[in-house]
């Protein structure tokens, strides 16, 4: 039974956990006028219902677009010096909501947690908040998996963009299966429409409102090797975790500004935790 005073209880106001007023912000001019006459360097073309690998150097700017289709794309980011460092999808909803738009930032795995990359430009930033509580590039799926798959149908898949992610990055680090998919983590889903249904609180998906032409741009914090899967859902309008769906490649582009346009710009340190815990000697465990 409900305590008495439950309806008082459920009234109280919420509170923003991180509120951002304290969180550093990035300087939005500086990034445009570095963008502004930037010259394109790589592009990779990632096949659908599949993944590729690419690197980006601290300084430079990454496009991901829509090119033939709706198409949406699971991200995964390291630090390109050492893997360990990863995207954190759980701290970046914390402190930016559950969909990234231009101004957030990709943060870093513990003890890190730094800026790895900066959203510098979004064609679909118009979408907002659906009716349905949908929104554009969320933070809160985790990337289709063959385990997720197994497990509700009992079936065998290997293009999930789990798998898509664990090929291409054993391919660039010459990796095993085991070892690549262990550094697989939670992505930027990037386009897809999602939410929560607002009576029972699940994840859902619609169909991306991305079209050829429409990109998501980033600016390199630090030195990145990316990871981007084509999803098997298409544009994860129906399902995902099989052959049905209509898919499209995804083109990510590499861009380098002039030199002089980054003047003020430094990579961002480390955060600044000291990572004692409370202990004073490792050995005793004993507090201060
Ligand atoms: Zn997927």
């Amino acid at each position: 039974m409900p305590p008495k005073d439950a309806d008082a209880r459920r009234a109280i106001p919420p509170v923003i956990c991180y509120p951002t007023e304290t969180l550093p912000q990035p300087d939005m001019a500086l990034y445009r006028a570095a963008r502004t006459g930037a010259q394109k360097v790589a592009e990779v073309t990632v096949p659908p219902r599949d993944a590729a690998c690419f690197r980006v150097s601290a300084g430079q700017f990454f496009r991901i677009s829509s090119v033939e289709g709706p198409q949406v794309g699971d991200l995964n980011l390291w630090n390109a010096d050492d893997l360990s460092e990863r995207f954190y999808s759980g701290k970046t909803r914390a402190l930016h909501g559950t969909h990234l738009t231009t101004g957030d930032r990709m943060w870093s795995s513990h003890p890190n947690l730094r800026p790895m990359a900066t959203i510098t430009d979004d064609t679909l930033g118009w979408y907002g908040i659906d009716e349905y509580g949908g929104s554009v590039h969320d933070v809160i799926g985790t990337r289709c998996d063959p385990y997720t798959h197994n497990l509700l149908t009992g079936g065998q898949y290997h293009h999930c963009c789990h798998s898509n992610l664990t090929r291409a990055l054993a391919q660039e680090t010459d990796m095993d299966t085991d070892q690549a998919e262990a550094q697989v983590h939670d992505v930027l889903n990037v386009f897809m429409c999602t939410g929560f249904t607002r009576d029972t609180g699940q994840y859902f998906m619609k169909a991306s409102p991305v079209r050829p032409g429409d990109y998501l741009e980033f600016f390199a914090e630090i030195d990145l090797l990316g990871a981007l899967s084509a999803c098997p859902g298409g544009d994860c309008s129906s399902e995902h975790s099989s052959d049905t769906a209509r898919c499209y490649p995804l083109l990510v582009e590499v861009f380098q500004p002039a030199p002089a346009h980054l003047d003020g710009w430094h990579s961002p340190a480390r955060n600044g935790y000291d990572r004692s815990h409370g202990i004073v000697d490792q050995k005793t465990y004993s507090k201060p």
